[in-house]
């Protein structure tokens, strides 16, 4: 069986690192490279990947992103049920179920409920709220199930698919014991190429290719992903606010949507660590400029922040 090499490609060093090694290994007949695209990304994340790395790399990028049209369909017979008037508790055996909707709130919600076609913001209508660090569904929805339906795609063509995986050990705890290579059975096994290199390894590597790093990382931002990303730095949401107002604009816009067809008396908040009371992401860009000692934001903080949870390097 043939080995197929799949780079999931992120937009970031440790991705693009992991390219690089891929096709001096293996060449390009024998690589693909996936793009998973949130809806959430920096437009320099697709030039970057989309446009930059493919021209430099004579690669092509295939994009994946998620659909949950099934999901919105679901969702809006269950809203049209209690829009008409369906008795607000339901019986489940001996448990009482009472609905968090009056029919009034459904309808309303029925109204705005539509999927917008950007993965991101449809995933948080439909979970009814913004993914936390404890609750990091996005990089499943969003990143591992596109991708790994594409792996298995391959697998169904008769590949046997390596997945190589940009992360590094010293990246966070979870990352730490990793080991470098997995057969995960049914034709899928993953490999980690750079899990014991440091950071300025990877920036080597691109240099030793002439390959640019993304210009987000010229710009104030540590990790390169979601814009913002939920478990950004104060000072990365900081430079964020400062360089690219428009995305703030647009969090703030997503949190109006969410709240509308989510959660209409409670405010829907991206950023989940805030707890001096102020909601919003504009209350969030202006703690970030506040000094060490404030009563909010424990997660964000001025040190560069860990690598997210995911283990896949999905997430940088
Ligand atoms: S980059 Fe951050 S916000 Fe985006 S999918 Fe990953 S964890 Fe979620």
């Amino acid at each position: 069986m043939e080995t197929i090499h799949v780079v999931s490609l992120s937009g970031g060093k440790d991705s693009t690192a992991t390219a690089l090694i891929a096709l001096e290994l293996h060449g390009h007949e024998r690589c693909r490279f996936v793009f998973a695209d949130t809806g959430n990304e920096h437009e320099s994340t697709y030039t970057y990947a989309l446009e930059y790395l493919p021209r430099a790399l004579g690669i092509q990028v295939d994009v994946v992103r998620a659909s949950f049209a099934d999901e919105f369909a679901t969702k809006r017979t269950n809203l049209a049920r209690l829009a008409a008037g369906e008795p607000e508790v339901a019986v489940y055996g001996r448990r009482q179920f009472k609905y968090a909707w009056t029919a009034d709130a459904a309808a309303r919600a029925l109204e705005l409920l539509h999927p917008t076609g950007n993965p991101f913001l449809d995933l948080c209508m439909l979970k009814g709220g913004f993914p936390a660090r404890r609750r990091q569904y996005c990089t499943q929805y969003l990143k591992r199930n596109p991708i790994t339906e594409y792996q298995i795609d391959l697998i169904d063509q008769g590949y046997h698919v390596e997945s190589w995986q940009g992360v590094r050990a010293n990246e966070s705890e979870a990352r730490r014991w990793l080991a470098q290579y997995e057969y995960l059975g049914g034709g899928l096994s993953v490999y980690r190429p750079i899990l014991r290199w440091h950071v300025e390894d990877v920036f080597d590597a691109h240099r030793a290719v002439g390959i640019e790093p993304n210009p987000l990382y010229r710009q104030g931002m540590n990790r390169v992903g979601c814009m913002p990303c939920i478990n950004c730095s104060k000072g990365e949401l900081t430079e964020i606010a400062r360089r690219f107002p428009h995305h703030i604009a647009r969090i703030a816009e997503w949190e109006r949507l969410v709240q509308s067809v989510c959660r209409p008396e409670a405010p829907a908040t991206f950023f989940h660590s805030q707890k001096n009371g102020a909601a919003g992401v504009a209350a969030a860009v202006q703690w970030a400029r506040t000094d060490r000692g404030g009563k909010q934001f424990s997660l964000l903080t001025d040190v560069e922040p860990t690598a997210c949870a995911s283990a896949y390097g999905l997430c940088e």
